[in-house]
């Protein structure tokens, strides 16, 4: 009997290791082996094979808004729906998350790859029902022909993935076939995908900090951690520049929860160090605030930290409130329930109505540079910063003037009564090191 139970535990270990078990379907490792496969017998017959890769659109979106266990239901069904539309010598397999992979063989012609993807693309117009309810969802598929494009196996992959986030960049629902011009576009931003996922092992990363400044003391009473990335190819590369490809890749949950980690450490030094206690702000990105696992993160960062949550200020955009609203709150709720302020940024570019503001559990409102730089002499900015700050009263928020360079900026959000500001007029975002230069010791009991 041990040796029959022992038999069929390694059967299953055989079959983990090359199946994914939510759908039956292939894994990454005997796709690659069926990969090879078949680029071997194309070669043989001189025949043209397809690499496809498929990916939802806005599957994270209903994952969330449905569940897990909802989620693995949806994502079967896609796989069976996708296994219908091929023939038996296709193969299909799902390397992981919302991604499947199909490789389409003895093909004499290109019009044969595009009937293929349109076929597929067509399988998504009618819903999914799970559980009584209709889920709809678009692919966006990405096509490298073999051998005629690429013949090795990593360009062969690389490439496929590059044509599906053209598709996807031009709205998803559709399907793109590789082209050596889609190629030199992106390898660019392949070295710098491929350098951003070792950033963070190689110590890549550090914080800056910008005093924001209250306007009538001229005190220091927060500061906003700013992310910095040195590397030794690309050298110093400004965040809007890499936090847009981590947000894409997913990175940015890694990355974001390192600036956590620092930003409350480094303020819990200063704090120890004999520092008059203050806010750090960190910046969160879209993604962070949709992972279901953010509070626990935050909770676990306190807790090694030492930081008493009321010194942690959680930005995020107008625009991220603007989107998802329902679950925004909740999260938003239980982040001021744990004592964190939170601050919207960039305020003034998204539109949001003094209605739609006071739904959210709301501090502080920043108000975007945009509008700043030419209060003083623009009469439309100024009207739009007077009503900003008006408004922010009546809610009984706090604002803060971003990006302030000037003497008569300042002058003018004083006369608006502006709670406070950061910019360069007073600091530029400083080296740690630097930035204890500026920050006042609570005074020694004598
Ligand atoms: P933000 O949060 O709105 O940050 C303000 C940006 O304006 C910073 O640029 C800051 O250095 C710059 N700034 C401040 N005062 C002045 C000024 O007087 N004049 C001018 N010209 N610029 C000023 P930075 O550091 O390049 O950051 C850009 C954006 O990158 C940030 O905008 C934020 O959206 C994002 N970011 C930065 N760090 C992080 C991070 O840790 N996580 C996430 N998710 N995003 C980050
Ligand atoms: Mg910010
Ligand atoms: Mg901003």
């Amino acid at each position: 009997r041990d040796i029959t139970e022992r038999k069929k535990a390694e059967e299953r270990l055989a079959y983990l290791a090359q199946y994914d078990t939510l759908t039956g379907l292939p894994n990454r490792n005997l796709f690659r082996d069926r990969l090879v496969q078949a680029m071997a017998r194309a070669k043989r017959n001189e025949q043209m094979m397809a690499l496809l890769f498929l990916d939802l659109d806005r599957f994270k979106e209903i994952n969330d808004t449905l569940g897990h266990d909802t989620g693995d239901l949806f994502l079967k069904a896609v796989a069976d729906r996708l296994k219908g539309c091929l023939h038996s010598i296709d193969t299909i397999a799902r390397p992981g998350g919302d991604e499947f992979t199909i490789i389409l063989e003895g093909i004499d012609h290109i019009d044969g790859v595009t009937t293929a993807a349109q076929k597929l693309l067509n399988a998504f117009s009618a819903p999914f029902v799970l559980v009584e309810k209709e889920v709809f969802t678009t692919p966006s598929i990405g096509i490298t022909l073999f051998p005629l494009d690429v013949d090795d196996l990593d360009t062969l992959l690389k490439t496929a993935d590059i044509a599906m986030y053209q598709a996807k960049h031009q709205g998803g629902n559709s399907y793109q076939f590789f082209s050596a011009e889609m190629y030199s576009h992106s390898t660019h931003r392949l070295g710098m995908e491929t350098q951003l996922r070792r950033a963070l092992e190689r110590e890549e990363f550090v914080l800056h900090y910008q005093p924001q400044v209250d306007i009538k003391t001229g005190r220091i009473i927060g500061i906003e951690a700013l992310l910095r990335w040195r590397n030794h190819e690309l050298g110093l590369i400004p965040p809007a520049q890499f936090i847009p490809i981590a947000e894409e890749t997913g990175l940015i949950v890694p990355i974001g929860e390192w600036v956590l980690k620092t930003a409350c450490a480094q303020n819990r030094t200063l704090q120890d160090a004999g520092f008059v206690p203050m806010r750090v702000a960190v910046n969160l990105s879209a993604r962070q605030l949709r992972q279901k696992t953010l509070m626990e993160t935050i909770a676990r960062i306190l807790g090694e930290t030492g930081l008493d949550p009321r010194y942690l200020d959680i930005e995020i955009t107008e625009s991220m409130i603007m989107h998802r609203t329902e679950n925004t709150i909740v999260t938003l709720d239980q982040l001021q329930a744990m004592g964190i302020e939170i601050s919207i940024d960039d305020f003034g570019t998204g539109y949001s109505s003094l209605s739609y503001l006071k739904r959210f559990p709301v501090h502080r409102l920043k108000i975007d540079q945009s509008f700043v730089r030419d209060i003083s002499i623009d009469l439309d900015d100024a009207a739009i910063v007077t009503a900003i700050i008006a408004m922010a009263n009546s809610l009984k928020l706090k604002v803060i003037a971003e990006g302030v360079e000037t003497k008569e900026q300042l002058a003018f959000l004083a006369s608006l009564h502006c709670d406070a500001y950061q910019g360069h007029y007073f600091s530029p975002a400083v080296a740690p090191d630097a930035l204890e230069t500026m920050l006042t010791r609570v005074p020694r009991p004598s």
